[in-house]
């Protein structure tokens, strides 16, 4: 009999029972809480005991010690990797970031050092019993998202909380406590405090999200988006379109570039990579969202497409999704679907081994043809195989009658003037 691999849950729960067997206290933490109580289905299950991250590694076989010095050990259980965190309060934040260090401590310290009381929970799966300190059933009941403690000291602690606030409103459909609200109100600014990387991270989340038009619209509202990087505050004026254009993208989960490209599709090609950089995207992310943006506008104008043209643009690897966002520009602007729609007919209709086929001239017919390699070359093979797109050429033979047209052209056109 073949057994099948325990579920996130049971890794978790396995991983509670040995910490308890040895005698600690261990329970479920944060988000999974949250989601259960919820009756939403938990992104990933997290543990917090009583063990020392020594004793936590001494009661199992496969751990990662990535987190230590934060009181954080990484489990294996078959497929999974759970993480089992000591109950710890945070020292003073220094620098709006990070603790200057922590302490190990109990369940009701470390419910106190979490950011929201949804988020403050712990579940005993061993007595089956909620675990709460700070109210979170109660704002759960209430649908709020409220900091623990005082709202204006837990954001100067570490200012990326702002966003998750937004994050968690939006994603829950929770309004946020006044308190809390002011408070983000007030400490907006000091979210450019905050690293690139944590930033693009969460603005992924809320973006990629299906409640991404409320998480931009909140962002926006609380006024962090000016400062989201250098140069947001250009995106302000633009924001109820943008809003539009994100919810028109629908109800599934998109990709970051998609996400990123429906924010910055108003600012010029250079604002766009500009952004990409300032939030340390990839450089495979900036190529894509620029070339998401840069060609989106081709694509409300589409009966001016020439088959090449097309086809050349789905050869691209996110054609699919430029359709999209293009169907949603269109969409928040009022505008007038047909001519896309035809555009996506007329894409659908071309047979996917028309779309890039491989070129019916190449270097090696030039070379063998004794046209000498120059500036000519590139501009030959280009033209040479728009051409052959939009099905103006179809054998090798007629590709090199036409090389040889071009090269007379070339060579009887002016040349191009120098500048002195
Ligand atoms: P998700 O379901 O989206 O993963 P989550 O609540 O699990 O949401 P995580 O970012 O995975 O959020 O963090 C796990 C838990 O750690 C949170 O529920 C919260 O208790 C705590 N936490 C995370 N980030 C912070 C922070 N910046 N400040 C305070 N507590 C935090
Ligand atoms: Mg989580």
């Amino acid at each position: 009999m073949t057994s099948r691999p325990p579920t996130a849950r049971a890794a978790a729960l396995q991983i509670i029972r040995t910490l308890h067997d040895a005698g600690h206290t261990a329970l479920l933490a944060g988000g999974c809480v949250r989601d259960m109580l919820m009756q939403r289905r938990p992104v990933d299950f997290d543990v917090a005991t009583g063990a020392t991250p020594p004793q936590v590694i001494g009661l199992f076989r496969r751990t990662q010690k990535v987190g230590v010095q934060f009181g954080v050990v990484i489990v294996g259980v078959g497929p999974h990797w759970i993480e089992v965190a000591t109950f710890r309060s945070d020292f003073d934040y220094t620098d709006g970031r990070r603790p200057s260090g922590v302490q190990f401590s109990d369940p009701q310290h470390d419910a106190a050092r979490r950011d929201f009381t949804i988020n403050g929970m712990f579940f005993d799966p061993l007595k089956r019993e909620v675990i709460d300190y700070v109210g979170g059933q109660r704002d759960i009941r209430s649908r709020l998202i409220r900091a623990i403690g005082d709202p204006q000291q837990r954001f100067a602690e570490d200012h990326l909380r702002m966003l998750r606030a937004v994050r968690f409103a939006a994603r829950l459909g929770f309004a946020m406590d006044d308190a809390t609200r002011a408070a983000i109100v007030r400490h907006a600014g000091s979210i450019a405090r905050v690293s690139p990387e944590r930033i693009c991270d969460e603005l992924g989340r809320i973006l990629q999200h299906s409640s991404r038009a409320l998480g931009w619209r909140e962002a926006n509202v609380v006024g962090l988006l000016p400062y989201l990087w250098r140069g947001a505050d250009r995106l302000v004026e633009h924001a109820p379109l943008i809003e539009s254009r994100l919810a028109a993208l629908g109800n599934s989960s998109i990709s970051l570039e998609l996400a990123l490209a429906a924010v910055l599709l108003p600012l010029p090609v250079g604002d766009i990579r500009h952004a990409c950089v300032a939030l340390r995207t990839s450089n495979h992310t900036r190529a894509d969202v620029t070339w998401l943006c840069q060609n989106a506008p081709r694509l409300t104008e589409p009966d001016a497409l020439t088959l090449a043209d097309l086809k050349l643009l789905m050869a691209g690897r996110r054609f699919d999704e430029l359709m999209k966002l293009t169907a949603a520009d269109l969409k928040a602007r009022r505008a007038n679907p047909a001519p896309h729609r035809r555009l996506e007919r007329r894409a659908r209709a071309i047979p996917t081994d028309e779309i890039a086929p491989p070129p019916l001239l190449t270097g090696d017919h030039l070379h063998a043809m004794h046209i000498p390699q120059g500036p000519n070359y590139k501009t030959i093979l280009e033209q040479a195989y728009v051409a052959q797109l939009n099905g103006e050429l179809h054998t090798p033979a007629e590709a090199r009658a036409l090389a040889v047209r071009m090269m007379d052209e070339l060579k009887s056109a002016p040349a191009p003037r120098r500048n002195r």
